[in-house]
């Protein structure tokens, strides 16, 4: 029987195996069982040794590297992770769990990105591990899980506040009768049954309710829980003289994994039309007709939608994440720029000088477009950027050119370069490669001159050196031999 622990190590039985432990002491320590679970996994591919974890610590980082290859690496290989869905390792993957949450709330805070990743890691390992388990086995854990939070038949749709206000989830995903949640098959035929005409209410249940809903609620709230223990665990923090330096160093390497670059997840870097393109300081000369002119400032008409629908998303992706659509991955602004530190200081200044170099200039008469321009880099209806109101709203992708010649035809002055693409985005990155590209041929023909030139000099090295000889031998006083 597998552990509800398993799906949920804020559940009492995963409280027990924290406390089974007692101490950090031997928490660095190898654990062959875990070894042996690792490799003796029937689904499990090990391309080296380093790819089994050995102790709780190491098991900790294989976690949160397995949600952060999963997220960024095009051809991520699940099995090589296959051991994180064997309830065998339950016992040490609820500590390490825990090690996780404390060591990102005594160093990082609940606003970070290392607890989103966490937040959001645990998450996708319950899904990973539902997907994993019998249907049977699943529905009882997650049925046990339910019951732990909603113990109450009546669950009120205010239970859910908190994770309605941080969107983890929505009201129109809760199916509700006057107010009430409905999760449970029984209550639902008897409230909705005799209204539901012309369908069968059982597969109405199956289709609003059945496995998928409960699944979704329950992930929320053990999400909800662990952000609020990430809490609790940082604000325990601010009163000790000093925290675990195990926890500490831990900390440091989660963040070690995050910032890895993508070539470490299998990426290349860039150049032929191959590899992805890095994200770099903006190269103005690079940028489509259209971003130049709304740069210079919209003059006429438009001016609301090409600052904040059209410069702020093609501007903030060219900076820190140029290569959206070939990657194809949903990212945040943190993700790329985790201090915020290039969108505060290169991103947001230039999307302002475009807004006041409008005619009338936009913040002017309309500043609370500020907040809009916040509110398309996914950090909600702010004034002010920060982390913890980022994922409020969504990160907008730069318009394409089909939208752009519609909502704001006077911006649009293709050039030649313009026939090839669809989305300025693209012509910015074709003209960088280009750029890039001209600059490695040059230096390779630089390269080649110089190679030639010092094949020369090697000629005229050896010729050199021959009459030197000559010369040695003529002058006694050249100290040759
Ligand atoms: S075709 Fe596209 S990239 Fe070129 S100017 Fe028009 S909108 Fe901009």
């Amino acid at each position: 029987m597998v552990s509800i622990s398993f799906l949920n190590p804020l559940s009492p039985e995963g409280k027990d195996i924290v406390r089974e432990l007692g101490s950090f002491e031997g928490i660095s320590q190898d654990i062959p069982q875990l070894r042996s679970t690792v490799t003796h996994n029937p689904s499990q591919e090990i391309a080296d040794d380093s790819e089994i974890p050995s102790n709780f610590l190491e098991l900790a980082l294989k976690r949160i590297e397995w949600y952060v290859k999963k997220k960024n690496h095009r051809e991520f290989n699940g099995r090589r992770y296959a051991y994180l869905s064997d309830d065998q390792i339950t016992k040490y993957d609820v500590i390490s769990f825990y090690l996780l949450c404390q060591a990102i709330g005594v160093k990082f805070g609940p606003n970070s990105r290392e607890t989103r990743v966490m937040v959001e890691s645990q998450g996708d390992l319950i899904r990973e591990r539902l997907g994993k388990l019998h249907v049977d086995e699943a529905r009882q854990l997650v049925e046990q899980s339910l019951h732990l939070y909603l113990d109450d038949d009546q669950v009120h749709w205010t239970f859910f506040e908190e994770l309605l206000s941080s969107r983890k989830i929505r009201l129109t995903e809760l199916i509700l009768d006057q107010g009430e949640l409905i999760l449970d098959h029984q209550d639902f035929m008897e409230r909705f049954g005799p209204k539901i005409k012309h369908r069968n209410p059982l597969s109405m249940y199956q289709l609003l309710i059945g496995d998928e809903l409960k699944e979704l609620i329950m992930i929320k709230l053990i999400m909800q829980e662990t952000e609020d223990y990430i809490k609790q665990v940082h604000e325990k923090a601010k009163k000790m003289v000093e925290p675990n330096p195990i926890l500490l160093e831990l900390a440091e390497q989660v963040a070690e994994v995050l910032s890895r670059p993508m070539q470490s997840y299998g990426y290349g870097s860039m150049g032929g039309g191959g590899g992805p393109l890095k994200a770099g300081p903006l190269n103005h000369q690079a940028f489509p007709p259209c971003v130049k002119k709304a740069l210079e400032g919209i003059k006429s008409g438009g001016r609301n939608d090409g600052i904040v629908l059209f410069i702020t998303p093609f501007i903030s992706y060219a900076r820190l994440y140029p290569d959206v659509f070939r990657m194809n991955i949903t990212k945040r602004v943190s993700d790329q720029d985790p201090n915020l530190e290039k969108t505060e200081n290169e991103v947001l200044p230039l999307i302002y000088e475009a807004a006041q170099r409008c005619v009338p200039p936009l913040f002017d008469d309309q500043p609370q477009e500020k907040v809009n321009i916040n509110a398309k880099l996914g950090f909600g209806m702010h004034s002010t950027l920060k982390m913890e109101h980022e994922g409020e709203t969504t990160w907008y992708t730069p318009m394409s050119c089909e939208k752009i010649k519609l909502h704001l035809p006077p911006l649009c002055k293709p050039d030649d370069l313009c026939k090839k693409i669809g989305n300025p985005l693209s012509y910015y990155n074709r003209r960088i490669w280009e750029v890039n590209n001209l600059k490695t041929e040059g230096s390779k023909t630089q390269e080649e001159g110089d190679a030639e030139k010092h094949s020369k000099t090697e000629v005229s090295g050896v010729q050199k050196e021959t009459d030197l000889t000559k010369s040695n031998t003529s002058d006694p006083n050249s100290g040759g031999l």
